[in-house]
């Protein structure tokens, strides 16, 4: 008997994290398979309710559903209530229980590059369900200050007062400085738009794009020939998935096994991206 996982979303079909924990859970020694189940939204409440009767030990939760899923979980993890989204579902006991792992994927990505956000300028480019647990994790981590530029201004200043960040206009990002830089929009996805040119990012000494398709966006490489250090929007989507995998299994992997995952997945992108 296998148990089951899986990641609910709409489309999540290209969804990258069944790499991650299939072969997660083959180095863990566990009989449990992770596969992908896309659900449209009118479809939303019957999966849900499906969760339990189907007897799913865990799930993850993809765009749209981070926010939609948190009214009907049993319990939610403070963090995730403060972030205001849930993208990890533990079934416990036949209760589902809310978490957040993406903010803890920022935080690892940093602490990987050996870069500390303590005492820090951040620019945090966007403000929506991503950029959320972004500026959570930034704040958490210390940063000195949190700036936060988003196209539609009024969810910039949400975001901010909700975090202590400051809010500016969209149209004053050409004027952004700081030490580094977090891109989290969706421009750049599978084109080469960047949301700021070259001249934005030699004002920066780190810059990070959560778009990771493609890998190396048009952002990251303007940002990498003005010198900064670059952090690819994978390693987030890696380090969320590995406390993912820790939630529901409570097992830790080897930094053997995590090395082993995380070069799959970024052949995986690479066969993917040829
Ligand atoms: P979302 O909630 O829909 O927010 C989208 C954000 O992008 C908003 O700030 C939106 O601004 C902005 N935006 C969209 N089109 C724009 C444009 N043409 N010009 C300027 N701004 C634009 O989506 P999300 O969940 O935050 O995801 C954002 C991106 O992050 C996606 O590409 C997603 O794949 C990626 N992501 C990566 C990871 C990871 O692990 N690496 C995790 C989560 C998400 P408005 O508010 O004005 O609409």
């Amino acid at each position: 008997m296998y148990d089951v996982y899986g990641v609910i979303g709409y489309p999540v079909k290209h969804s990258l994290s069944p790499v991650i924990h299939n072969l997660g859970f083959k180095l863990l020694g566990l009989k449990s398979v992770y596969g992908t189940f896309e659900v449209s939204p009118e479809n939303f409440e019957q999966a849900v309710i499906g969760i339990k009767a189907l007897g799913i030990q865990g799930l993850s939760v993809t765009v749209p559903y981070k926010e939609r899923i948190m009214k009907y979980l049993d319990e939610i993890y403070k963090t995730s209530s403060e972030i205001g989204a849930v993208n990890t579902v533990v079934v416990e006991e036949g209760r589902l229980l809310g978490f957040n792992t993406d903010w803890i994927g920022v935080l690892k990505a940093f602490e990987e590059n050996g870069i500390s956000l303590k005492g820090k300028q951040v620019v945090v480019i966007g403000a929506g369900g991503a950029a959320k647990a972004v500026v959570y994790a930034v704040k958490e981590a210390g940063a000195k200050e949190i700036v936060i530029y988003n196209r539609t201004y009024q969810k910039a200043v949400e975001l901010a007062q909700k975090f202590g960040g400051v809010p500016k206009p969209w149209d004053e990002l050409n004027k952004a400085e700081g030490e580094i830089i977090i891109q989290t929009t969706s421009v750049g996805l599978n084109s080469k738009e960047s949301v700021v040119g070259p001249e934005v990012l030699l004002r920066f000494k780190v810059a990070m794009d959560l778009v990771y398709s493609p890998l190396k966006t048009t952002f990251l490489t303007y940002a990498e020939e003005k010198g900064c250090k670059v952090i690819d929007g994978l390693q987030m989507l890696f380090y969320q998935g590995i406390e993912q995998l820790r939630l529901w299994t409570k097992k830790s992997l080897s930094q053997e096994s995590l090395s082993i995952i995380q070069k799959e997945l970024y052949a995986e992108v690479q066969r993917r991206q040829a």
